[in-house]
């Protein structure tokens, strides 16, 4: 007997009810990345998100010099202080918005793009979407939906 949840679209786990822990409904007919409590952010290390370009920006300027990784993700706005950033100076061209997400749960990753730079670790995003940019050396195994070379992420 199948044991199929209300998320079944997009779920192929074996369970009867779907925790979407974007919206905390513990019987979900949609699963996290396509939750319509959500709206789609990125963020680069840390628990800031901004729009596409602004998580670009700020993580060439942080990053250590091999590479970036940003992360694009379904955030739920309610459990976020939402700000206005003062414009970086040498970094972003003016102020922009920012979203600190206050519950660490309430995200989750819908796509990564990794550009230039060696990546140590594995990937597992059996589920989502990596777009590579640049030279990057992948040294572990890597598990995606789909890998994409030279796409815009945003
Ligand atoms: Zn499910
Ligand atoms: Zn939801």
């Amino acid at each position: 007997m199948e044991n199929r949840c209300k998320a079944r679209a997009t779920c192929d786990d074996n369970h009867s009810k779907h925790y979407c822990r974007i919206c905390s409904n513990r019987d979900s007919d949609h699963s996290a990345r396509d939750c319509p409590s959500g709206i789609t952010l990125y963020h680069g290390p840390g628990i800031y998100f901004a729009n596409g370009k602004i998580a670009e920006q700020v993580s060439k300027y942080r990053g250590n010099g091999t590479g970036i990784a940003i992360f694009k993700c379904r955030v739920n706005e309610a459990y976020c202080i939402q700000g206005i950033h003062p414009k970086w100076i040498g970094v972003t061209a003016d102020t922009f918005d920012e979203w600190c997400l206050l519950d660490h749960r309430k995200y989750r990753i819908i796509g990564i793009a990794l550009m230039d730079g060696v990546i140590e670790g594995n990937i597992n995003l059996p589920r989502e979407e990596i777009i590579i940019s640049g030279t990057c050396e992948i040294k572990g195994k890597v598990t995606a939906r789909r890998i994409s070379v030279g796409k815009a992420l945003f």
